[in-house]
């Protein structure tokens, strides 16, 4: 799976491609730096960041969108990304750290009671220690499986 580097306007992107498993960092430091990054693919709203990194020899495209359901449509055409390659639950979020399941009874006190009788299984970061279940963010991720799943068909060429 291919390593994302998104720039600092994109951190709601970065968020969703976590969610479906992809390995994706925020670039918070002077574009000028760029070159130092060691990732597959730099996404990035500013054409003049995209002309930098480009220059630099850095696989870049730029997102035109606004709106995050575009984004994920157009950056799973242009990486041509299908439905089997996505791995939910296996990126936080917050911190893009990898997440290990997590055993139901070593997790006492850490969520809700009533969470610890509903979800049947529990994934922890094992970087910032943030605790995942299936319904934390299960209709969310449906969406956006869905909102996937329709890039297939209904090519958005325009919007990347
Ligand atoms: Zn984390």
């Amino acid at each position: 799976m291919m390593n994302i580097l998104v720039d600092d306007s994109l951190k709601k992107l970065a968020r969703k491609l976590r969610l479906l498993g992809f390995d994706t960092a925020v670039w918070s430091k002077s574009i000028d730096e760029l070159a130092s990054n060691e990732r597959d693919i730099f996404l990035t709203k500013s054409r003049r960041f995209l002309e930098k990194a480009l220059k630099m020899g850095i696989k870049s495209y730029l997102i035109k969108s606004d709106r995050w359901e575009s984004q994920i449509r157009s950056v799973f055409q242009r990486l041509r990304v299908s439905f089997e390659d996505l791995r939910p639950f296996s990126r936080c979020t917050i911190c893009n750290g990898s997440l290990e399941e997590l055993a139901k009874d070593s997790i006492t006190g850490e969520v809700p009671e009533y969470i610890l009788f509903t979800a049947a299984q529990f994934h922890k970061c094992t970087l910032c220690g943030r605790i995942y279940w299936r319904g934390s963010h299960t209709v969310h991720l449906e969406r956006l499986l869905e909102i996937t799943k329709v890039s297939g068909d209904t090519a958005e060429k325009n919007t990347l």
